[in-house]
């Protein structure tokens, strides 16, 4: 099975193609093709196949074809074929950051990191047969047992964005997969390819055809999911006007979702913060994979006199190594952003917040990247000055461009988080207990960290933002995802003894 490469294609001296993997069998049915940018050349390196209408019904037929014996699947089974997946993506992790490099950009070192995230999920869904067991109570009436089982939904499908080509996906499919359900990806198109070939890998690893289909497309794809009867739930992950349609649209036609948007998340750094410690790990966190996280730290705050002044000339010294350049070349801190379009947006917003008022420290406008004069670099760019009202702030700009505001107190800073429409992620920079811990109490924001930048929850709890950061209550992967793939059966039983009759009872049943 190879439906990441078309050979006929590559063969006749055309473009790679990326299609679909359907039923277990790559498929490349489009209703039109479009380029997949290289973009750390700036030159387009594949085609993938855009799915119609009928390609997305065929792959959600597949997933409730394959649901009956699949559910019926022991989940220490399931479970199995997870463990050997995890050892084949382990094996094969330099094909897979090759491929994330090439189309999203991002350096190898960063790309092991998104596949090492990933596979933590995996091993969490190898947990499958302790994560599904029942609640059981014996004797809640006299002789009557009752227990809650958790039972799969059936077919659920995934939508996912472009900047964690792989690791978002398997967020999604491996713990809805051991949890009983079949699945239905659709990965970005900005850049395809590394979903497909993580999903040939879990074919590899012993899935049966159908349980897990992958269909590469845009909105047709996308409203096809949200609107077929077939398919019960939705996880999305992407912007948040995205996440917002998706979660009405899905919602409205009778289905569980889960749509986790988009970020602006502060630093808050105190004056007594450890300013080195501060810088270090702001920069990492504000430029590492070109700003295009969603937990990326995009603005700090200086709280007090003079931390703001120290702050960015530390920051402006600090910056002066950094090194963007191409994915191939590991020495590199961060690599281009995805596409020709997204680095105008992105410049567009340093034009802006300049014309509105604020200082330019660092201006990473046009960068000189040797050998790649015509990939889709912003270099690192910090701006001092920045007020609530410009575009710059009140926008997710995602890319490598950092934003310094000051203000007097600790409450004032968190006032400002708190009014921002989203409630992602935040970090706080300090010496001091109290503070912090007032912080993490009462700051608006889901995922909180104390002088940790980017506090990404791991497997084994679950990701998500407040405010327009997630629509829908579960979160996403870990505990929450079990009960997000899973719904809730609670059975109550009697078995009468031989020759005991009840009468009929017309109050309601208390059995204790
Ligand atoms: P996006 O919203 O443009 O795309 C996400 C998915 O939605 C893609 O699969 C895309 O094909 C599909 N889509 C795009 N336009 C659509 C439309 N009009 N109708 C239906 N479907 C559509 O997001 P992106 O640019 O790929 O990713 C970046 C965004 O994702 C950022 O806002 C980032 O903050 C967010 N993000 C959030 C999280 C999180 O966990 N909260 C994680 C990663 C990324």
């Amino acid at each position: 099975m190879n439906a990441v490469i078309d050979t006929n294609a590559a063969a006749a001296n055309d473009l790679p193609l990326t299609g679909h993997l359907i039923g277990g069998r790559p498929v490349t049915d489009a209703h039109r093709l479009q380029e997949v940018w290289n973009p750390s050349i700036g030159e387009v390196g594949s085609r993938v196949a855009i799915a119609g209408k009928a390609t997305v019904e065929a792959a959600i037929a597949a997933a409730q074809a394959a649901f009956p014996a699949w559910r019926a699947t022991p989940p220490a089974k399931r479970a199995r074929v997870m463990f050997r997946f995890r050892d084949l993506l382990e094996q094969n992790a330099d094909r897979i950051c090759e491929l994330i490099g090439r189309e999203h950009g991002k350096i190898a070192h960063d790309a092991a990191g998104e596949l090492q995230r990933g596979i933590e999920n995996v091993e969490f869904a190898c947990a499958a047969p302790q994560l599904l067991k029942s609640e059981y109570s014996r004797n809640v009436g006299p002789g009557i047992d009752s227990w809650s089982e958790f039972q799969p939904l059936g077919v659920v499908a995934g939508i996912t964005p472009f900047n964690f080509p792989a690791m978002v996906p398997l967020w999604m499919f491996p713990l809805a997969i051991v949890c009983g359900n079949t699945f239905v990806l659709k990965p970005s198109e900005r850049d395809p390819g590394a979903a497909l070939y993580v999903a040939e890998l879990l074919h590899e690893a012993g899935l049966p055809p159908g349980v897990l289909n992958v269909v590469n497309g845009d909105k047709e794809a996308v409203d096809t999911l949200l609107t077929d009867p077939r398919v019960q739930a939705v996880s999305f992950v992407g912007s948040t006007p995205i996440a917002e349609y998706v979660y009405a649209t899905a919602t409205a036609h009778g289905k569980r979702c889960q749509a986790l948007g988009g970020a602006k998340n502060h630093a808050i750094v105190m004056p007594d913060a450890d300013l080195d410690n501060a810088v270090s790990s702001l920069i990492g966190a504000a430029f590492g994979s070109s700003g295009e996280r969603c937990m990326a730290l995009s603005v700090a705050v200086a709280v007090g006199e003079d931390t703001g002044d120290r702050l960015v000339a530390a920051l402006a010294k600090a910056m002066e190594t950094l090194k963007v350049g191409a994915f191939d070349d590991g020495s590199n801190d961060f690599g281009p952003v995805i596409t020709p379009q997204h680095r105008d947006k992105v410049v567009g917003f340093i034009d802006s917040a300049q014309r509105q008022g604020a200082r330019i420290v660092v201006d990473g406008r046009g960068p000189k990247v040797d050998g790649c004069a015509h990939g889709f670099y912003v270099g690192g760019t910090l701006i001092d000055g920045v007020r609530p009202d410009m575009d710059s702030y009140r926008s997710e700009i995602f890319g490598p461009v950092l934003q310094v505001m000051r203000v007097g107190t600790m409450q004032e800073a968190m006032d400002l988080i708190d009014a921002h429409e989203y409630g992602n992620g935040t970090c706080i920079y300090t010496r001091d207990g109290e503070a912090a811990r007032y912080f993490s109490d009462h700051i608006k924001v889901g995922m909180v960290g104390i002088n940790v930048p980017l506090p990404v929850p791991v497997a084994y709890h679950s990701f998500g933002g407040w405010k327009r950061s997630l629509f829908g209550d579960l979160s996403a992967y870990g505990p929450d995802g079990v009960r997000f793939y899973t719904r809730r059966k609670t059975i109550t039983q009697r078995w009468p003894s031989a020759g005991v009759r009840e009468g009929s009872q017309f109050s309601m049943p208390a059995f204790g």
